[in-house]
């Protein structure tokens, strides 16, 4: 009984810890994600006709530091401030999480998938090194 009841507590203190964590959604995040939406899909379609990479589900997410990731269930995750990047290294984020589809990490064939799509990637890369995300709002780039 009294391990139950143990369990049970250490279960509630968990759940209660994961809910703190996680911060209220931003009003700069709920006015744009669905923008972000609609630009992600209709970029992801253009890149996949070329790739032809099978996907699942398409979340759009207000993460501080990420871009995008591709999850081993091939569930496809995009930063909303992704809209407010020119449309190059919008191309750029959504095929390298496309290739993530086909290989799951960052090695030689990996690149080569994606130079295929964009061949100047490494351009891409460094321009968004020049780009922070601001914390409930959009972009600074310096
Ligand atoms: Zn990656």
């Amino acid at each position: 009984m009294f391990r139950t009841k143990r369990r049970i507590s250490k279960l509630f203190f968990l759940k209660r810890k994961r809910r703190r964590v996680s911060a209220a959604p931003s009003k700069h995040y709920l006015a744009h994600k669905e923008s972000a939406r609609t630009l992600v899909h209709e970029r992801l379609s253009a890149l996949n006709a070329f790739y032809n990479f099978a996907y699942n589900k398409v979340a759009i997410r207000d993460q501080k530091s990420r871009w995008g990731s591709c999850s081993t269930k091939k569930n496809l995750n995009f930063n909303y401030r992704i809209q407010f990047l020119p449309v190059h290294l919008i191309d750029y984020i959504v095929a390298h999480e496309l290739c993530h589809l086909e290989e799951f990490n960052h090695g030689e064939n990996f690149w080569k998938l994606v130079e295929k799509a964009i061949p100047r990637y490494r351009e891409c890369q460094a321009e968004l090194r020049k780009v922070r995300m601001q914390k409930g709002a959009g972009l600074q780039i310096f």
